[in-house]
Formats: C-alpha cells, sequence, structure tokens
C-alpha cells in the first residue's frame, strides 16, 4: 500500500514557515507583506479560489487587498489597475485570478505586474531566471510541489521524472525545476505516442493534464511517487463507476452530493501499486495555496532587502 503523501500538513508546515517570517519581519519593527488580489467578474469556482487564499492569508499574518472589476472591465482599465498596484508601496505581490472573461488577454495582464510582484511567478523575467537555474519568483504549484517531495525525502538526483502536461503554469516549469535537482526529466502531452509506456518508465510522474482519472494503475511503475496536480469534477455515474473501483468512499459522495473531485490518477489503482502518492483532494491543492504565501513573503523581503 503506497504511502500518502500529505499535502495538507505540508501546507500547514509551509504556512507555519510563513508565519514566522511575518513574525521576524514585524519584530525587526517592518510591516507584514501584503498581497493584492484581482478577481474579475464573478465566477463562482474563482471565487472560491480567492477565499482560500485570502484566508490563508490571514492565518499566516499577511495582508490582503482583494480588487473586485467587474466582468466587462476593458483591457486597459485592468492593466490601469494593475499599474497602480505596481506603483503602491504597500503592496508586495500581485495575484490576477485566472481565467478572465473572453474578451480578456490574459497573457497582456500577466505580462503587464512588474515582476517584483509577481507572485505567481508567470511573467517572462521570473520564467527567464527559472530557465537560468537563478533565483527568483517561481510558479507556485511546481514550486510548493518540490518542497513537499524535498520534505518526504524523495531522491530525486538520476531518477527517472515523467511530467505529463506541457502548460506553463504546472508542467514546464515542474520539468525544469525537477532537472534542476538532477532528475532525468521527459515531458508527456497529448501528442506523445504510446503514454502509458512513458509513463511506466517515470520513478516520480507528475499528472497536470486535467483529465479525470486517465492515469491507470497499469502505467505506473511499481514503487514509483505519483504527484497529482489535477483537480476534476466528476458528475457522470458510467465514468465514476469506471474510474473510482475500490474507493467507495467517492462513489458514496457522488450519489449523495451529485459531483466529487478527482485527480488525473486513478487513486485507489494507485495506492496498489506506487510507493508514495498524493490524494485529490488533500494533496497538491494546498502546497498551491501555500507557496503563494511563501512568494508574497519572499517578495516583500527582496523588495525591502
Ligand atoms: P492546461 O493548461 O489545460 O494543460 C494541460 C496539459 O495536459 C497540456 O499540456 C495538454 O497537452 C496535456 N493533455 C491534455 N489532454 C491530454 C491527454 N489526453 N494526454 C496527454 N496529455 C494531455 O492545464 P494546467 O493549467 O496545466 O492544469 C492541469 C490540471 O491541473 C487541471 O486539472 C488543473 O485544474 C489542475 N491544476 C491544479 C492546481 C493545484 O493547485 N492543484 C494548480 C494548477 C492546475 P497539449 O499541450 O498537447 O495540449
Amino acid at each position: 500500500m503506497a504511502q500518502v503523501l500529505d499535502g495538507k500538513a505540508t501546507a500547514d508546515r509551509l504556512l507555519e514557515e510563513v508565519r514566522q517570517g511575518v513574525e521576524g519581519r514585524k519584530a525587526r519593527g517592518l510591516r507584514a507583506p501584503c498581497l493584492a488580489v484581482v478577481l474579475v467578474g464573478e465566477d463562482p469556482a474563482s471565487q472560491v479560489y480567492v477565499r482560500g487564499k485570502v484566508r490563508a492569508c490571514a492565518q499566516t499574518g499577511v495582508l490582503s487587498q482583494e480588487h473586485l472589476p467587474s466582468a466587462d472591465i476593458a483591457q486597459a482599465d485592468l492593466e490601469a489597475l494593475i499599474d497602480r498596484l505596481n506603483a503602491d508601496e504597500g503592496v508586495d505581490g500581485i495575484l490576477v485570478q485566472l481565467p478572465l472573461p473572453r474578451h480578456l488577454d490574459p497573457k497582456a495582464a500577466l505580462h503587464r505586474i512588474s515582476p517584483a510582484k509577481d507572485v505567481d511567478g508567470f511573467h517572462p523575467l521570473n520564467q527567464g531566471l527559472l530557465f537560468e537555474g537563478l533565483p527568483g519568483l517561481r510558479p507556485c504549484t511546481p514550486s510548493a510541489v518540490m518542497r513537499m517531495l524535498e520534505i518526504y525525502g524523495i531522491e530525486l538526483k538520476g531518477a527517472r521524472a515523467v511530467v505529463l502536461g506541457r502548460s506553463e503554469i504546472v508542467g514546464k516549469p515542474m520539468a525544469l525545476m525537477l532537472l534542476e535537482k538532477h532528475a532525468t526529466v521527459t515531458i508527456a502531452h497529448s501528442r506523445t505516442r504510446d503514454l502509458p509506456a512513458v509513463c511506466r518508465e517515470a520513478d516520480l510522474l507528475v499528472a497536470a493534464i486535467g483529465k479525470p482519472g486517465m492515469v491507470e494503475g497499469s502505467w505506473l511503475k511499481p514503487g514509483a511517487t505519483v504527484v497529482d496536480v489535477g483537480i476534476n469534477r466528476v458528475e457522470d455515474p458510467a465514468l465514476a463507476a469506471r474510474i473510482f473501483a475500490g474507493e467507495p468512499k467517492k462513489l458514496e459522495q457522488l450519489q449523495a452530493k451529485g459531483s466529487v473531485l478527482c485527480g488525473d490518477v486513478r487513486y485507489g489503482e494507485a495506492t496498489a501499486v506506487a510507493g508514495a502518492v498524493t490524494p485529490v483532494p488533500g494533496g497538491v491543492g494546498p502546497l498551491t495555496i501555500a507557496g503563494l504565501l511563501l512568494n508574497t513573503l519572499q517578495a516583500c523581503e527582496a523588495r525591502r532587502g
């Protein structure tokens, strides 16, 4: 039976690190870091994510601001808001919650954020620093996953790592961070031939594709470490019956609530084959928020340093 990599417990540990960092600043007579969150419109899922981020700020003593422009805001007005936050000495980190309404250009908005306040780590300057292996603000999800692997003592040097997914938010930066720690990295995606065979080579598999239960137990190398980044909502009972075999609790939740969250990996099957695996929920999700708060503290210290 695989070890469960507890993202919630790891996130609590990282948040405690942030809380102590904030306390340390206060003891030195400095103000707490401040994160400004920009949420355009009223997308319910984004509202849930933003609430989680603001709650984590409060838990760690980080100050937070919420900016809530209406869904019809013009690109120029959104960028003017970002400019104001860039110039605000009291703001250390700026996060524009994605996705944006369709008429807005997310890249242009993200590139407008000052690299020094880019706590999501999506600005090309920060991406370039990561590419060069230099310190900078790094994307929250992969950097927090790296901290979790370190905390659990997962050996990366010389390990075969497969990153499933090549997004700029997760897959690509994850691959670079694993490479930096001397893993031999393969990036797989929707055009990869014989995906199961590629995955079976992995000592470490990171799945970030957004396809519920796509990775089957038979795709895993026995003893592998499996990090499941995917967050998917399943409502179809036939799909659920296929991917939740051996997970009666998931099927009960689906019956009770009409939907259930799961990752890209069939957790029930993975626990029988893998050496260690993250659950969904309670795996990478909480880690991402902790990564954001660590970045906010880092941005604050760097600006004042
Ligand atoms: P994304 O931008 O949609 O990228 C998905 C990647 O998966 C793409 O590279 C795509 O390949 C690949 N892919 C899609 N279908 C595939 C298939 N059938 N076989 C092989 N590869 C396939 O997604 P993302 O933003 O990286 O997010 C991925 C998942 O992680 C989503 O479920 C998202 O909700 C979740 N997520 C979770 C957290 C967290 O905090 N836990 C944070 C971020 C994202 P191509 O490039 O070839 O199209």
